[in-house]
């Protein structure tokens, strides 16, 4: 059975195995399986057998963290020393950054072993995984099908057992998609929560890192190292960082949640929509009240969302001009040159379609009818949530429209891709925490479900999602199993 943090943690602290000898399992699984599933574009064993060794020396002498010795993959958008990050993108395919992301330097000091870096949509832009310069990444439970993404990498590396958990970032589902369709377990935390320091960044009041993991325990154990205020982040949220492994058995009695009745309407394959309809009467049976809301705006989130997050992305990634750092094209005329062929060069597809939009929508004539109304339909969306949060503790909804679908199926047809993220983005737009969970399965692939939390609220949403996996064994299966 795949082990997972706490599994890991506890052979640790007994000594059943060392950090160095689990480390070793898992970097000969992904020697083995990694060629077939390319979660990961960089492989640091070596790097993750010296933390190893000196997480081991650190428990022998009792100051062990808590992730002392636990080996964890990173989203290759989070800036580590020393090593590549390459955002998925050739752009920054020889890119070595010179420092590390906060959420990196919080995981070193915990003690955690970083195996390696995965694989990820080109600056996080997508919902497939497809738009990697590294190639696409075979979800574990159908090789021919996408793992989802942007965080694909991560979450078929948790599925496949090549890592017991990992980071991703969410900034319109790629956390909880991804998690979705291999069968693990992800949590968008509220804007604001984890910094986004050292996070390379796409669309930055939409961004936000988290966990992926076999279950909510596990997240609460990830979430608690990476997040918290940093003065870098100027997003950062001051807040009082709760314990988040002790608000586990908060349970769900008493608990009101909210369906909302447009997520419910069409759209939605009738087979997950069975699957959800069961852990609905699941968490009515554990005590959980159910109440019919409404998101009146909650169809405009698409459209609004892809103007806001191009509009930032395009301004995010003026940045790569071919001087400073990143792909240069060789022999340039002159400056202009230089700018506009490292660019062609660099850039992916997709990346260079949402740089044209967002500049589009930027430019003068255009603000006001785009990025401006775009605004202000997510202030209305956000008005929504919170009116729904003054009547229920959370929110219940669908993760994806449909399962994992076939590589290739969707890499032709942008609007259809940027259709699955329907149920996912308005919460990014709001800035509001989100955990995907395994529900069950259509045809041998995975369904996820999804639960809205009120700002701030992981804790709830954790101890919800725990109650859940404390009466049901979906986080369980495997895949191959
Ligand atoms: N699929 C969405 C997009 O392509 C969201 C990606 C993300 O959350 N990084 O923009």
């Amino acid at each position: 059975m795949a082990r997972g943090v706490g599994d890991i943690l506890q052979g640790l602290e007994s000594g059943e195995f060392s950090s160095v000898e689990i480390t070793q399992d898992y970097l000969e699984r992904i020697e083995r399986l990694n060629p077939s599933l390319n979660c990961f574009i960089s492989v640091t064993g070596e790097i993750a057998l010296e933390q190893a060794r000196a997480a081991d020396a650190a428990r022998a002498a009792g100051e062990a963290g808590p992730l002392c010795g636990v080996p964890l993959a990173h989203k290759d958008l989070f800036c580590t020393d020393g090593v590549r990050t390459s955002c998925g993108s050739r752009m920054l395919d020889n890119f070595i950054a010179p420092y590390d992301a906060t959420v990196i330097a919080q995981c070193k000091r915990d003690g955690a072993v970083m195996l390696g870096k995965t694989n990820m949509d080109e600056f996080a832009m997508g919902s497939s995984n497809e738009n990697s310069y590294y190639g696409p990444v075979a979800n574990p439970w159908d090789p021919a099908r996408v793992p989802g993404g942007s965080s694909g990498g991560s979450a078929a590396a948790v599925a496949a057992g090549l890592t017991p958990a990992a980071t991703g970032t969410d900034t319109g589902g790629s956390i909880r998609q991804p998690a979705a369709l291999c069968g693990v377990t992800g949590i968008k935390p509220t804007y604001g929560r984890v910094s986004r320091y050292g996070m390379v960044a796409f669309a930055s009041s939409l961004d936000q890192g988290g966990p992926l993991a076999h279950s909510a325990a596990d997240c609460a154990r990830l979430l608690q190292t990476m997040a918290g205020f940093d003065q870098r982040d100027s997003t950062s949220a001051d807040t009082a960082l709760p314990d988040f492994s002790a608000g586990l058995d908060g349970g769900l009695a008493g608990r009101r949640i909210g369906l909302p009745k447009e997520y419910f309407a069409e759209g939605l394959d009738a087979r997950l929509g069975d699957v959800i309809q069961q852990a609905i009467d699941e968490l009515q049976q554990m005590g959980a009240e159910l109440v019919e809301i409404s998101l009146a705006n909650i169809d405009l989130s698409i459209p609004v969302y892809y103007v806001i997050a191009m509009a930032e992305a395009s301004s995010n990634l003026s940045r790569y001009d071919g001087v400073r750092f990143g792909h240069r094209c060789d022999d340039p005329a002159d400056l202009e040159d230089l700018y506009k062929r490292s660019r062609w060069e660099g850039f992916g597809a997709e990346v260079k379609r949402r740089i044209m939009i967002g500049t589009y929508a930027l430019s003068a004539g255009y603000y006001d009818a785009y990025y401006l109304k775009a605004q202000q339909l997510r202030r209305l969306i956000k008005q929504d949530f919170q009116q729904a949060f003054t009547r229920v503790d959370y929110i219940l909804a669908p993760v994806t429209p449909e399962t994992a679908f076939e590589i290739g199926a969707k890499a032709n047809d942008p609007v259809s891709m940027y259709l699955q993220d329907i149920y996912t983005i308005s919460l990014n737009l709001a800035g509001l925490p989100g955990i995907s969970l395994p529900a069950g399965f259509v045809d041998g692939l995975p369904v996820g479900m999804q639960l809205i939390g009120n700002y701030f609220d992981e804790s709830g949403l954790l101890a919800a999602a725990h109650a859940y996996q404390q009466v049901t064994d979906w986080h369980l299966r495997e895949p191959g199993s």
